[in-house]
């Protein structure tokens, strides 16, 4: 079974990553899919986001890596996912994922969404947050798999 775990992921961190190793030991494959929404202003192009996560999960064989920019159900169909990965952080997270979930399912009834409970180390993290703190000079370097640090640190003229 192919899953969908689909996100802005500006740029991954590592409560993404946590959520990709769990889907993966649970699905036959996860496809992460970067939503190239053009309306929405992004620090990395989707290029550079790709490879990020292509890089970050190196050691992880049943992962597929991709972008979109239609409604999540129709790339979930074209992808050939029947599932929705979201991740639930803190009970802001539920209502506009509750809503989402609700839309997809009134799209297609055939897609299924599935919530998976953001571990309690990464439950705060977010990729605005890494880039609010990038921005301002803080650490931010166990939050984010290594070559995004790197990356991080070039985007915000630090190396
Ligand atoms: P979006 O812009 O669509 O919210 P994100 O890239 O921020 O996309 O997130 C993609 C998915 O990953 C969402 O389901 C989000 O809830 C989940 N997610 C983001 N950060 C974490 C985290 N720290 N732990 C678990 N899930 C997370």
């Amino acid at each position: 079974m192919r899953v969908l775990y689909p996100g802005s992921f500006d740029p991954i961190t590592n409560g993404h990553l946590n959520i990709i190793k769990r889907s993966s030991k649970i699905f036959d494959e996860v496809c992460v899919a970067i939503l190239n929404n053009p309306g929405k202003s992004s620090l990395f192009t989707v290029k550079e986001r790709m490879k990020m996560i292509k890089d970050s999960c190196y050691n992880i064989p049943n992962i597929i890596v991709s972008s979109f920019n239609s409604l999540t159900v129709d790339a979930a169909r074209e992808l050939e996912c029947s599932i929705i990965i979201r991740g639930l952080r803190a009970v802001t997270d539920y209502e506009s994922e509750m809503q989402m979930a609700l839309v997809n399912k009134e799209l297609n009834d055939e897609i299924e969404t599935f919530f998976m409970v953001a571990d309690g180390e990464y439950s705060f993290l977010s990729s605005s947050i890494i880039k609010e703190i990038a921005s301002f000079g803080g650490d931010f370097e166990s939050l984010v798999p290594e070559n995004v640090s790197k990356k991080l640190l070039e985007k915000y003229g630090r190396k």
